[in-house]
């Protein structure tokens, strides 16, 4: 993408010309077919086979070593820590093709997406050194510790604190919806430095050690029947000087670059969304054993095409933050117009896959009575989080109407 071939332009409001480029380059086509003969090769066949979240997370660590070893973990990254350098759209492709594989998705997302990123743009050299290259394999797995009981829409509010103390802080306080922090050997803190400074102000950036004294992890069941998410309790953990990220009090300047992180395009959710829309139709047309087909049902007729036009909507709007990217622009707060979309297509869709599946859908475990081994009824529950993580959809709407709709704010 960025070249002036087969460019779409298109009026925007206020007379500009807005230009979405649609083709992507020749490099980049090389690029994507050596990637799918690679995936080939190597994507594990079959359903996973793991009966329990630790044996889920050991599976996903040897699928991510293996596709380290291809090369393919943090191409985003420079090459001096591990990466390849790739450009976006070369990101973008990958997490495409790992879609459209089936691949199983990488084990160690908050330390590749968005501890990564954050320590190459604020991390001292020694810092950098020590914490990136078990990243990439899954030798070290990250967790984020920033929201917490009181503080998540409204992050600046969080009530952790870090006491200084000789070479270092203690740190005391509560997080909560940690995923993975059972499983990680470090996290990235976010705790109160100045309780006497605004709200965003005091507040500093730590690499916390998970297996430090005082950490207590307590994981959480959800309704999918896993245990993803943890509380975590710091009772006067030690935070050595060496692990604080960026100036003692400007850590939320810090936060910011991995909050933007966890936005941007979504090429993942667009391929897993196309794959549902197949779902749907055959559904819809064919039924399964014990689900009737409803292909005269006009309801579903209807449903089924606005669910098409929604997830060409979202490609369209998944290229054009990628127009943005390959032209070196920021994402910018449109962004949060790409997030609110398709999250809330998703519900849309798993609504209608609720209503196609009638009784079935009730049974989201293998068992004879399970459609597709219950894979699409434990979508369905999994895919009412979309609305929340990242950012819930009433934030990224604030975010529109203040900051692309220039509306007053509400009192
Ligand atoms: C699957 C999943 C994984 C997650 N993983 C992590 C993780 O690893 N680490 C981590 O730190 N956090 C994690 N989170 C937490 C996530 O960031 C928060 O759930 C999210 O920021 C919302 O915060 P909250 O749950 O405290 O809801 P609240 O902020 O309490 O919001 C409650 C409701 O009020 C609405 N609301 C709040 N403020 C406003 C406002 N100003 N205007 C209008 N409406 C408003 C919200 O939209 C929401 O509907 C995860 C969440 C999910 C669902």
């Amino acid at each position: 993408m960025g070249g002036s071939e087969g460019e779409l332009t298109a009026a925007a409001p206020g007379g500009q010309v807005r230009v979405v480029n649609l083709s992507f380059t020749p490099v980049e086509e090389v690029f994507r077919t050596e990637l799918r003969a690679w995936l080939r090769e190597h994507v594990p066949g079959g359903a996973p086979a793991a009966p329990s979240l630790a044996d889920e997370v050991r599976e996903l660590r040897a699928w991510q070593r293996t596709l380290h070893g291809g090369g393919w973990v943090g191409i985003h990254w420079p090459r001096a820590y591990g990466g390849r350098g790739a450009s976006a759209v070369e990101h973008y492709i990958l997490q495409e093709e790992l879609a459209a594989a089936r691949a199983p998705e990488v084990l160690n997302r908050i330390g590749v997406n968005l501890v990564g990123p954050t320590l190459i743009a604020h991390g001292t050299e020694e810092q950098k050194r020590r914490f990136l290259p078990p990243i990439l394999p899954a030798d070290e797995l990250w967790c984020q510790l920033f929201s917490e009981p009181g503080a998540g829409s409204d992050l600046t509010a969080l009530r952790t604190r870090a006491e200084p103390t000789t070479g270092g802080w203690l740190v005391s306080g509560q997080k909560v919806w940690t995923s993975y922090a059972q499983f990680a050997r470090w996290g990235i803190l976010l705790a109160r430095t100045d309780s006497a400074a605004p709200k965003a102000k005091g507040l500093g950036f730590f690499i916390c050690d998970m297996e430090a004294p005082g950490v207590t992890v307590r994981p959480l069941r959800q309704m999918t029947g896993s245990e993803e998410f943890n509380e975590v309790f710091l009772d006067a953990v030690f935070v050595p000087r060496a692990q604080l990220v960026g100036a003692e009090h400007e850590g939320w300047a810090i936060a910011s670059t991995t909050l933007a992180h966890e936005r941007g395009t979504s090429p993942r959710q667009l391929v897993i969304h196309r794959m549902l829309l197949d779902d749907l139709l055959r559904l819809a047309r064919d039924g399964v054993e014990g689900v009737a087909p409803r292909r005269r049902d006009p309801v579903i007729r209807q449903r089924v095409a606005q669910h098409f036009i929604e997830v060409e909507i979202t490609r369209l709007n998944n290229w054009r933050t990628l127009s943005r990217l390959a032209r070196r622009e920021p994402l910018g707060p449109e962004s949060s117009f790409v997030k609110l979309f398709w999250s809330e297509m998703s519900q849309r869709m798993h609504d209608t896959l609720m209503d196609l599946l009638g009784p079935r859908g009730l049974c989201w475990q293998a068992g004879p009575h399970a459609v597709a081994g219950g894979r699409l009824a434990r979508s369905y529950l999994y895919y009412r989080a979309a609305t929340l993580f990242a950012g819930t959809s009433e934030i990224q709407r604030n975010i529109l109407a203040d900051r692309v709709l220039g509306l007053p704010r509400a009192r």
